[in-house]
């Protein structure tokens, strides 16, 4: 059996280590005969496997006390209803920076339930770039900012987390979430979708500040309130247990790391390789100012379809897979999450050399 090096931007590469254990699990979890999908939400075993994953996140983001930590359904899309749902409870209005499709659908949908003042946009350049936030732009009454962190189609990521004052900071944090530690205290609200960096898809991670829940009007329905999901520690009803025991097995990996500023590291490592190779190569390079990159996604051009076909094919051939950019970009782009071992960075750098000197 051959693991290829999968650069996919989602659902994506997952530790090696993790899927071992899970093969190991699943037939027989711990002497108990049955897979962990077998298991009651309610049993012993699975209060232990959530209750161990949530003090294992709360660990390693070192999230403060008076946050919550929710494992939700509906992925990082029905967070795009349920934060103006929940917090445009007041003035009904909200500031939304605009940094790409994420945004853009996030936007839509906080549409249907007040006004959204766009703070800032990327979109003139084809969201090349993080834009410069004003803050004499931002409305002092909303309810909520939003900003999408790292903007996984075009490879941007902000570099310094706006200050809004008194003005809860909501983040979509769904490609970038555990590549580095975060200050929360900059934050109010943050959510992420699994399949990027924590786990399979199927769960969605809310950390929510506490006193920001249970203001929703008496309309909004039960699974998308909150309050609903705070008062029965993500068992309302049956969670994504899979979901929630495999990402449970990457915090532990994550733990067994040396936590996220060991990670950071790395992540730091992978990228600047890759970077690094794109500032001197004379067929590709980078479409994304350089203030604004991502370490996660790293999106990269030779300029010519053609080429860009051949190099996809050529690389996929290779065992370097799942290379082909976003339709709206184009080109290629490497997603080189947590899970992306350095050697294979090592690996499509050393390929992206020979096919330069065989094709540039
Ligand atoms: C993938 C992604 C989403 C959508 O996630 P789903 O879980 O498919 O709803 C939203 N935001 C960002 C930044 C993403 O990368």
């Amino acid at each position: 059996m051959a693991r290829i090096y999968n650069f996919s931007a989602g659902p994506a590469v997952l530790p090696e280590e993790v899927l071992k254990k899970a093969a190991e699990e699943m037939l027989d979890y711990k002497g108990c005969g049955m897979s962990v999908m077998e298991l009651s939400h309610r049993g012993k075993e699975f209060t232990d496997i959530i209750e161990t994953a949530r003090a294992n996140i709360r660990e390693i983001m070192e999230i403060p006390e008076n946050y919550k930590v929710l494992f939700l359904q509906g992925g990082a899309s029905m967070q795009f209803a349920m934060v103006p749902l929940n917090l445009m409870n007041k003035n009904k209005k909200s500031d939304y920076v605009n940094t790409g499709q994420w945004s853009k659908k996030a936007i839509a949908e906080a549409k249907k339930y007040g006004e959204v003042n766009i703070v800032a946009s990327s979109e003139d350049d084809n969201f090349k770039y993080i834009p410069r936030l004003d803050p004499a732009a931002f409305s002092k009454d909303a309810d909520y900012f939003y900003i999408v962190t790292n903007n996984t189609i075009y490879g941007t990521e902000y570099k310094e987390i706006p200050d809004t004052g008194d003005v809860p900071l909501v983040a979509d944090m769904s490609s970038n979430i555990l590549s580095d530690p975060v200050d929360l205290s900059k934050f109010d609200l943050i959510f992420a979708g699994a399949q990027k960096n924590m786990g399979p898809a199927g769960m969605t991670l809310v950390i929510i500040r506490e006193d920001l829940a249970g203001k929703a009007s008496d309309d909004v329905p039960a699974l998308l309130n909150y309050k609903t999901h705070i008062d029965s520690e993500s068992l309302y009803n049956t969670p994504p247990c899979y979901s929630i025991y495999m990402a449970g097995l990457v915090f532990k990996w994550i733990k067994e790391k040396g936590g996220l500023t060991a990670i950071k590291k790395l992540n730091h490592e992978k990228a600047q390789i890759l970077y690094d190779y794109l500032e001197q190569s004379s067929l590709f390079s980078s479409p994304v100012q350089k203030e604004s990159r991502s370490m996660m996604n790293l999106p990269f051009l030779t300029g010519s379809k053609e080429l860009d076909a051949k190099f996809i094919e050529e690389a996929s051939v290779c065992g370097l897979k799942t290379l082909k950019g976003h339709r709206t970009v184009g080109g290629m782009r490497a997603s080189i999450y947590n899970a992306m071992p350095l050697d294979g960075v090592k690996a499509l750098v050393q390929f992206m050399e020979e096919f330069e000197k065989e094709n540039g």
